[in-house]
């Protein structure tokens, strides 16, 4: 029996077909150009991509600076699409299925894994990522092959481009499960980018009465006041800790959630937290910080690290087709593989109010 599936896989290899993909070649470099059909081992999934966001990690990777895009790599993973082929051994999925994925492979073996913390897994890969220990193809194609461990079913009422999100709302939703919350805290958000608006929606389903978001950009303010925060404070305009210890009866924030990854946002995220508090560390753009060592240690705070998601997807995918998150106001634009290049260069050249551009394969 093993070997005759394991024949049938390889005729299906051997018609690998030819199919279009977004390559980065170089380093600022894409080119859309034909490369064979991934392929498709016993427990994966052929998904035909219906629609991939551009993270800000593909431009930290595109301009070589993070060293994670090393190329020839198609980037790209946060996708949805319809599964297009199985492999022999896949239940539960089979052709023409509405699917999103999560952009961590994770071995299933592991001491994590076999734990259930698979984002923590020890020989984790990314999807789109090439950094020198592995390189994976992502979802910048008409096709992307999957384990059927990472992907999920998506309702009929959710839009593929929605469903692309879910990889985004994950994180957000992950990083809320990591802060101990009570009913009726105060929370503050460090930061209304992407992952901020979603984070400021996810705090307030965990049980924050009132959530309070800062960012340096006006606009920013503005959709986190659409989406929920109860007060917004600009962080160019006023001393963030004060503002909050005013709003709070000078104590600070029950819990906050940094999702910047600098210094000063950090200090500022510590600062407005409340004695015995905690605080959520998403951002991490700067490998090392100053910390408050004293600040942190005599006020009993709680520092919380947060890395992908582990087992939030069926529930954000819920929490999408309910409506309790929103991600449609996060959306700057729907574009074709063959624009991606040039989202690329604008993403890059910090095209104003942008966050999350999708390319849709097959769109024109
Ligand atoms: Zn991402
Ligand atoms: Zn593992």
């Amino acid at each position: 029996m093993r070997a005759f599936r394991q024949g049938l896989l390889t005729n299906f290899c051997i018609d690998r077909r030819i199919v279009k993909a977004l390559l980065l070649t170089e380093y600022k470099q894409l080119e859309l150009t034909d490369i064979p059909q991934p392929e498709v081992g016993s427990d994966d999934l052929l998904i035909r991509v219906q629609a991939c966001g551009i993270c800000g990690s593909d431009i930290h990777g595109w301009d070589g600076s993070s060293g994670r895009r090393i190329p020839p790599l198609v980037m790209g993973h946060e996708a949805s699409g319809i599964v297009a082929a199985v492999g022999s051994d896949v239940t539960g999925f089979s052709e023409g299925d509405r699917v999103t994925f999560d952009s961590m492979v994770s071995c299933g073996q592991c001491w994590y894994c076999r734990k259930g913390d698979s984002n923590l897994c020890e020989s984790r890969m990314v999807l789109g990522v090439s950094c020198g220990d592995y390189r994976r193809y992502g979802a910048f194609a008409e096709f992307i092959s999957v384990p059927q461990r990472i992907a999920f079913h998506i309702p009929d009422s959710l839009s593929f481009e929605h469903a692309a999100m879910i990889e985004a709302v994950s994180v957000a939703v992950h990083a809320a499960n990591r802060t101990h919350v009570k009913l009726g805290d105060t929370a503050v958000v460090v930061g209304s980018g992407m992952i901020g608006l979603l984070a400021i929606q996810a705090i307030r389903l965990a049980g924050c009465g009132r959530v309070i978001a800062t960012d340096v950009n006006e606009r920013r303010l503005e959709v986190a006041k659409a989406l929920g925060a109860d007060v917004t404070v600009n962080a160019a305009e006023e001393d963030v800790p004060a503002r909050i210890r005013e709003l709070t009866q000078g104590r600070g924030a029950d819990v906050a959630l940094e999702v910047v990854g600098t210094a000063p946002t950090i200090q500022s995220a510590i600062a407005c937290t409340r004695k015995g508090g905690s605080v959520t560390l998403v951002g991490n753009v700067t490998p090392e910080i100053e910390l408050p060592l004293q600040e942190v240690v005599t006020r009993e705070l709680s520092l919380h690290g947060t890395c992908g998601c582990n087992g939030e997807y069926p529930a954000c995918i819920d929490l999408l087709e309910s409506g309790a998150i929103q991600v449609e106001p996060l959306i700057t634009a729907r574009a074709s593989l063959e624009q991606g290049a040039d989202w690329f260069q604008r993403l890059y050249d910090g095209e104003p109010n942008a966050m999350k551009v999708l390319l849709c394969p097959g769109s024109e």
